[in-house]
């Protein structure tokens, strides 16, 4: 376990904490994870018409979109309504961060013998039994490039569509709302990936016109996603939700990328998702 990594988890826990006691933020439960850790979600801005959802943390190795999330969610001042998840997959990011030290007994072995009997779970993308939460959703599922049809660090797509407790909670609580968009925050490589090619035109032509806005504001490449399916970001599309998935941090870094970039990383994004949310609701009062 690397210093780096006990310096990250501490953070990120800490983090979460100081949200959860912010009285200015609602903070709820909306499930709990494989493991039974909590999976939480927080909301700022008024609950009337449409809302925005910021996620982060759904690929264990990528945890430094949950920072960017949490200091999102620290600055949001915007009086529209928005959603933060910032950790989608705790049992993951656990491993990626401490190994096999928070997991519980029954999930050991197929750890190990899913990472090639490694103790070192940094480069960890999936939930506790070998899932990609990303490729596990009801959108072309099980039709990417990339998919896999075993349990693995990465890639495996599950048993069938929404088979993981993390996603299944996180539907249940996102069909509740009106959404106007979703950025789902992945790492790395300083890229906006977007046109789920099983999205209607109306919704793909809404999905370009937002990605190159905010492609302009970051300064990040904007590139279609060919081969990923079974994706939140694909999932959403598909049910007519705009969704841009972006993936920070410059393709230098290494997985994980450690908290210590991140105020680098976070100066490209609390202004360009203001004035994208802005642009966002003026499109939709527009083409109304
Ligand atoms: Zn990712």
């Amino acid at each position: 376990m690397s210093v780096i990594g006990d310096c990250d988890y501490e953070m990120l826990h800490q983090n979460l904490q100081k949200l959860k006691e912010d009285k200015t933020i609602d903070c709820f439960l909306y499930g709990k994870s494989l493991y039974g850790n909590d999976l939480i979600a927080f909301h700022k801005g008024d609950y009337g018409g449409k809302q925005f959802l910021i996620t982060g943390g759904i690929h264990a190795r990528e945890y430094i979109s949950c920072f960017v999330v949490i200091k999102l969610i620290q600055e949001y001042d915007l009086s529209c309504g928005c959603f933060f998840i910032p950790l989608l997959n705790p049992d993951g990011v656990d491993i990626c961060l401490n190994g096999l030290k928070n997991v519980p007994n029954d999930y050991v072995e197929l750890l190990l013998r899913l990472n090639n009997y490694s103790t070192d779970f940094s480069m960890w993308k999936a939930n506790g039994r070998g899932v990609d939460l990303n490729v596990n959703f009801d959108a072309l599922w099980g039709k990417g490039k990339f998919n896999k049809w075993l349990p693995g660090s990465e890639n495996f797509v599950g048993e069938c569509p929404c088979s993981e407790v993390e996603n299944i909670a996180l539907l249940k609580l996102i069909k509740r709302f009106d959404l106007f968009l979703s950025l789902a925050y992945h790492s790395k490589g300083e890229v906006i990936y977007h046109g789920f090619s099983g999205a209607n035109k109306d919704v793909k032509h809404k999905i370009k016109v937002f990605a190159r806005f905010f492609a302009k504001l970051t300064g990040y490449k904007r590139l279609i996603s060919k081969n990923s399916v079974g994706g939140l970001s694909d999932y959403l599309s598909l049910h007519g939700i705009p969704s841009l998935t972006v993936e920070v941090g410059n393709d230098a870094l290494s997985h994980p990328i450690s908290y210590k970039f991140l105020n680098d990383i976070y100066s490209k994004h609390y202004q360009s998702v203001k004035k994208l949310f802005n642009f966002v609701r003026e499109y939709d009062r527009s083409s109304q």
